[in-house]
């Protein structure tokens, strides 16, 4: 038998069902289930995607007896509706429509009205009693057959509805007649046979066919191909091609066509949502031609069919579990459906209506978990930008540069373009807030006080001024950018890498697209979508952090109680630890209350760039012998070891991986001559000093250079400060009788005998001060472990496990050094090799399975084979990326460590691995 190509729908003939996605499409498989489920649905035939495929792998042919299959099925369909084909009395006609197993909304192609040729569109005529409606309906048909099957350009057609109205001396094209119609389907036919050298074709069959390949070839258009990509829509067959008896909803005052959402789609209320035009096409709502209408205002206009959508909404809803984005058209008085799908949400839709489909028993928990996508949950602790705000800016042509959506929300402020001005910028704000009235000050202190950090890239010392910035704005740098990486552990917005940005520090200025903005002017980004306005735009914060940080009730939000319901559901599915990267006693604060079961990794480092530290510091670096050395480290100790106490009094209980230090010394000198000079005079050094250390600590390739526990191997005396610090810290806290867990963690480990030299530094400052307090490892359970992020130390595993009581796996310089791209340079290639599909994504934000994930597989088993109660985790970077996280969980880990504003997406994330495998 040959293959079926072609399935009906319609009444009890129906042949597909919503399984059938894959070869019917989302649009077909849910035509045949609603006419299954005997809802009013025009009947018709769905050819099936493997058409599209088979076409597209065979030198563009289509299958044998595939318009055999066609005609036996338009033969059923003249039958059912009992009319005919290009008949000239009882005309059928039809609409050809596109439909993949995944939507994408407006990229394929549609014609309707065919069927319409010089007999039947009198025969319309006749039959409706309406010559106006038919002659515009064979108009419409001439242009969309034009436009969509042979690329007649559409403004032809354009201009000369123009003209026409232009002649007759009136504006819409509702007020052209019958006569005006005729008329410009006559011109309408000209353009068409100018442009294509050939006749309108008048037999129904060929529109078919033509039409059928139109939609078939739109399949592979450059914008449908490009669609397919930005959205990681991989492994379809193709398009299917619909073709489905026309209603029409223009033929008069009790016509009319709408779309409508079981539930509101942005907020995720339990209510009809949708909009509708009385007489009218669908492709008029779309144009905006005319303004639609509440859907509930159909009540009054047409209360039969508007009670009859009711009854459907509800039978969709427990037909398909889920909230349905429909199509329909009322044609005389009766209602049609003509198409239903999964309705696209917010994320704050995707969380309400999940937790209330649960509380009605629609579906359970664990299909509640599955139905939000863990890579837009953060997006719910963004503050947003005002929806109408932003809209009425973005009509104003007010976007400026467009870069990468690096971390989510809306921030608007005063442009700053230095770190230190940000700051010194606040404080003044501060200072003349105080000199306010008290009401006043709040409103002062949002419009003076919000800055937009804007730098070219930004650096670890630009720390302070990032930290009181709204949002962060830089011209250079990817998504792990340390614009990017740090704004997102701050929950600050940010928009990285915007090239368009022309900035000068020296005149302080910001240029795009024609336009100068200077320090001080007001601008606005939009951390979602990459956008860069040059005004303000009123920003909202979000709810659920107003209850975290107990300035809101949670009586007072729906939307904080739902999330937490929901959060619950996760946390007993998922078998993954969930961990945070914090390096300070509030990011602790905060990751806690986000669910957070520990620190997976503090960088210590940061802690050197607070206050007047860097001082104390950098007399260490400048120091000639370890005697000096070690008396700029005892100033140190103290500071570091009031952050471990605030970070372990944050954490009760909970344990805190402690890295030693790790970058370059360099980065913590100046490179600038007034900056050598000020360290000089700090220091009370010759500038030439400090101008020399400078010199000899520059590397060409800091990234492989002298850091990590290089350091420490080098200078000793640091790793025995921090690990003195962090055990002084605990023993502080443990005498107040509360629970302590310190891990120390060694970085950039790539052979077995470093980590054993650091490991004895730590043990012996560990055990000393513990001693020195009348303490054992008993009383204070510590570990002693190492970072994973050198290629030889996972092929090295079993020997490196033998000294470490833990791995954590640094993924980002695992993946600097396992693929070989610096960190910092690879944001000049990496967008062309992951348009070029060589990655299918940044390795350096969505983990590299293939090649890095297989160098952690090994890392996991060589070490568990020589240490069984090894515990392994991941603090790169990944670790708070949801398809990163699933492969965490598949490979075994222990825990996932990210910043403090991703621990929902790795508690989600990790809860979805366990119900997908
Ligand atoms: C890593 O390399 O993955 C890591 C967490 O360390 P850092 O980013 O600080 O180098
Ligand atoms: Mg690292």
């Amino acid at each position: 038998m040959a293959n079926k190509y072609v399935y009906f729908f319609g009444g009890d003939d129906t042949e597909g069902k919503t399984e059938m996605k894959e070869i019917l499409g989302g649009k077909g498989a849910n035509l045949a289930e609603m006419s299954r489920i005997k809802l009013p649905v025009p009947p018709g035939f769905t050819i099936s995607a493997e058409v599209c495929d088979h076409y597209y792998k065979n030198g563009e042919q289509y299958p044998e007896n595939v318009w055999e299959q066609v005609d036996e099925n338009l033969k059923k369909l003249e039958n059912v509706m009992n009319r005919k084909f290009g008949d000239p009395e009882k005309p059928l006609l039809v609409s050809v429509r596109s439909g993949a197993a995944v939507s994408m909304p407006g990229m394929m192609d549609t014609v309707l009205n065919l069927g319409l040729n010089p007999e039947s569109v009198k025969a319309l005529a006749q039959k409706t009693g309406n010559e106006r409606f038919a002659w515009d309906a064979y108009r419409r048909f001439i242009n969309m057959f034009g436009d969509v099957v042979m690329g007649v350009p559409h403004e032809e057609f354009e201009k000369a509805i123009q003209a026409k109205k232009d002649e007759r001396g009136v504006k819409l094209d509702t007020e052209l007649t019958a006569e005006d119609l005729k008329d410009l389907a006559e011109t309408y036919m000209k353009i068409y046979r100018e442009h294509t050298g050939e006749e309108f074709p008048t037999d129904p069959k060929e529109q078919l066919r033509k039409a059928v390949n139109a939609v078939v070839r739109s399949w592979n258009t450059p914008r449908a191909v490009k669609y397919r990509e930005l959205n990681d829509i991989e492994g379809l067959l193709g398009t299917a091609v619909n073709v489905q008896v026309m209603v029409f909803g223009n033929m008069g005052y009790n016509c009319g066509t709408g779309v409508a959402f079981t539930r509101d789609p942005a907020s995720g209320e339990n209510k009809f949502y949708g909009e509708f035009l009385m007489n009218a096409q669908g492709e008029d709502v779309v144009a905006g031609i005319r303004t639609p209408e509440p859907i509930h205002n159909l009540k009054k206009e047409m209360p039969e069919n508007y009670e009859q959508l009711l009854e459907i909404r509800e039978k969709l809803e427990q037909h398909y579990t889920d909230m349905q984005d429909v199509e329909f058209t009322i044609q005389d008085g009766k209602l049609w459906m003509l198409q239903t799908r999964t309705g696209k949400r917010t994320i704050f839709a995707a969380l309400l209506i999940a937790v209330e489909m649960v509380e009605e028993g629609l579906i359970d928990d664990k299909e509640a978990l599955l139905r939000v996508p863990a890579e837009q949950l953060n997006q719910l602790f963004a503050p947003i930008l005002d929806a109408e705000d932003r809209r009425k800016a973005h009509d104003d042509g007010e976007v400026i540069a467009t870069g990468l959506p690096a971390s989510p929300g809306g921030a608007t402020g005063t442009l700053v373009f230095n770190a230190e001005h940000a700051e010194e910028y606040t404080a003044k704000a501060k200072a003349e807030a105080e000199k306010l009235p008290k009401r006043e000050r709040a409103a002062f202190l949002e419009e003076q006080g919000s800055l937009i950090l804007c730098r070219i890239e930004t650096t670890p010392e630009d720390i302070g001024g990032m930290a009181v910035a709204k949002g962060i704005l830089t011209a250079r740098g990817g998504m792990t950018s340390h614009a990017a990486v740090v704004a997102r552990g701050m929950g600050v917005p940010c928009v990285a890498g915007a090239g368009e940005l022309d900035i000068d520090y020296d005149k302080k200025t910001l240029a795009a697209r024609g336009r100068t903005f200077k320090e001080g002017d007001r601008i606005s980004i939009d951390g979602f979508t990459g956008e860069v306005f040059g005004r303000p735009i009123t920003v909202k914060p979000s709810e659920i952090l107003q209850v975290l940080n107990g300035e809101m009730s949670p009586n007072d939000s729906l939307l904080f109680r739902q999330y937490e319901k929901f959060m619950g559901w996760a946390d007993n599915v998922r078998k993954l630890g969930v961990r945070t990267n914090a390096d300070t006693p509030r990011d602790t604060e905060v990751a806690v209350k986000f669910g957070a079961e520990g620190i997976g990794l503090c960088r210590t480092e940061h802690m050197f760039f607070e206050g007047d530290r860097i001082v104390a510091f950098r007399e260490m670096i400048l120091a000639e012998n370890e005697e000096s050395r070690r008396k700029a480290l005892d100033k140190i100790l103290p500071l570091q070891r009031d952050d471990f106490e605030g970070i372990f009094r944050a954490l009760k209980g909970r344990p805190a991986t402690i890295r030693t230090l790790d970058p370059p010394l360099h980065e913590f000198l100046p490179h600038d001559d007034a900056g050598q000079k000020q360290v000089a005079k700090q220091l009370g050094v010759d500038v030439e000093v400090v101008r020399n250390k400078v010199k000899s600590l520059s590397e060409s390739n800091p990234m492989l250079g002298h850091r990590g526990c290089r350091l420490g191997i080098s200078y000793p005396e640091i790793t025995e400060m921090q690990a003195r610090a962090i055990m002084e810290a605990a023993v502080i806290v443990k005498k107040d009788e509360l629970e302590v867990k310190p891990e120390l963690m060694i970085p950039l480990v790539g052979n077995v005998k470093e980590l054993a030299l650091q490991k004895e530094v730590v043990i012996r400052a560990f055990e000393d001060v513990l001693a020195a307090n009348g303490l054992t490892k008993e009383d204070i359970p510590y570990l002693v472990g190492t970072m994973i992020e050198i290629p030889r130390a996972c092929l090295t595993a079993d020997e490196v496990a033998e000294e470490a009581e833990f791995f954590s796996f640094g993924t980002n310089d695992l993946t600097q050094m396992g693929c070989g791209f610096s960190r910092d340079d690879a944001g000049t290639f990496l967008p062309e090799y992951v348009r070029l599909g060589i990655y299918q994504k940044d390795p350096f934000q969505v983990l590299d399975q293939e090649g890095i994930g297989k160098l952690v597989d090994m890392a996991c088993e060589l070490g568990r084979k020589t240490n069984p109660n090894l515990k392994i985790g991941i603090c790169g970077e990944h670790g708070g990326e949801p398809k990163s996280v699933k492969f965490c969980h598949r490979a075994g880990l222990n825990y996932v460590s990210c910043s403090p504003y991703r621990v929902p997406v790795a508690r989600l994330a990790a809860a979805q691995a366990v119900l997908e495998s």
